[in-house]
Formats: C-alpha cells, sequence, structure tokens
C-alpha cells in the first residue's frame, strides 16, 4: 500500500494540463524555462518514431481542423457582410 504523504505532493503537468503525483514528474528544458512534465508524457514523447509520427500527425489534423473552422467562419461572415451590402 502506498504511503499517502507520497500521494498528497503533486505538480502541474504541462503537457497533460492536470497535477500528478511529484515522483511520477520529470523536470525537463524549454524555450521558456523548466517545465515539469510526467513521466508517461516524456515516454510517449519519445516512444517510437511510430508513435511520435502518430502523435504529430494527430497534432497536425487538430490544427488542420482548427484553422479550417477558422477559416470557414471567416469565410461565413464576410458572405453575410456582402449581403448587408
Ligand atoms: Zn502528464
Amino acid at each position: 500500500m502506498e504511503k499517502l504523504n507520497s500521494m498528497s505532493e503533486t505538480l502541474f503537468c504541462h503537457c497533460c494540463r492536470i497535477h500528478h503525483p511529484r515522483a511520477d514528474m520529470c523536470r525537463y528544458l524549454t524555450r521558456l524555462g523548466y517545465r515539469w512534465r510526467c513521466r508517461r508524457s516524456v515516454e510517449a514523447a519519445q516512444g517510437s518514431v511510430a508513435d511520435r509520427d502518430a502523435f504529430g500527425r494527430q497534432q497536425t489534423q487538430i490544427n488542420r481542423d482548427l484553422a479550417r473552422d477558422r477559416a470557414k467562419r471567416q469565410f461565413l461572415s464576410m458572405q453575410e457582410r456582402q449581403l448587408l451590402l
């Protein structure tokens, strides 16, 4: 059984945007300074090239969807404006 006080200390994980137990965290250096990340996300990022590719594609797809939504909204509001003229 785990000791309760080892679970009470948590750190914010900048990868998952939630808190994890400190024991699961490791510090890494970014452009903005040191950030805490859980071991799970670090291992996922440093995993096989296939995993990294899959993760990258997922992010690219998300970014693409966001950009398309934004473009669509801009286009629609432009059309609305033209209808009003
Ligand atoms: Zn995490």
